[in-house]
């Protein structure tokens, strides 16, 4: 990756961090979870409302670093509107894209902006600061009590 293309990534993160999306409860959520990384401290908790099998509307709350939050933002941002499995897919997507499973390279065009992402494989105590969101999202789906924890 060129250092211009990096820098462009880093742009989209901080930007994200600092206007996160979808930054608030939803009142209309009927699943939700939390979330805590406690090698970074990052929490979240993340809301969704579902219907049928649609993800109708989805939010979330929290405080941590940027790469927690700039994550947690766009997950939001891209799974409005997609159905359960679409979401279980990306997720196992994003998952291959930041710990850069050889054997299941990611495709990028299919995670869209997340791709900003893929340079956090470098940093793997970054990577579950990147994936906090995302298994709070699964807790939020299954509606568990037990809070989403990255170890
Ligand atoms: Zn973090």
């Amino acid at each position: 990756m060129t250092s211009e293309l990096t820098s462009l990534y880093q742009e989209v993160i901080l930007d994200h961090n600092k206007r996160p999306r979808n930054f608030h409860k939803l009142e209309s959520a009927n699943h939700h979870a939390d979330g805590y990384n406690p090698l970074c401290g990052d929490k979240v908790t993340v809301y969704l409302d579902v219907q049928g099998d649609i993800v109708r509307d989805i939010s979330f709350e929290g405080s941590g670093c940027a790469i927690s939050k700039a994550s947690a933002s766009m997950m939001t941002e891209g799974l409005k509107g997609r159905t359960l499995a679409q979401v279980e897919e990306l997720f196992q997507r994003f998952h291959d894209l930041v710990t850069g499973r050889p054997e299941n390279p990611a495709n990028p065009a299919d995670l869209g902006k997340l791709v900003v992402f893929s340079g956090v494989r470098e940093f793997p105590v970054r990577v579950k600061c990147a994936t906090l969101a995302w298994h709070t999202l699964r807790a939020a789906k299954e509606n568990r009590q037990q809070p989403a924890s990255t170890e």
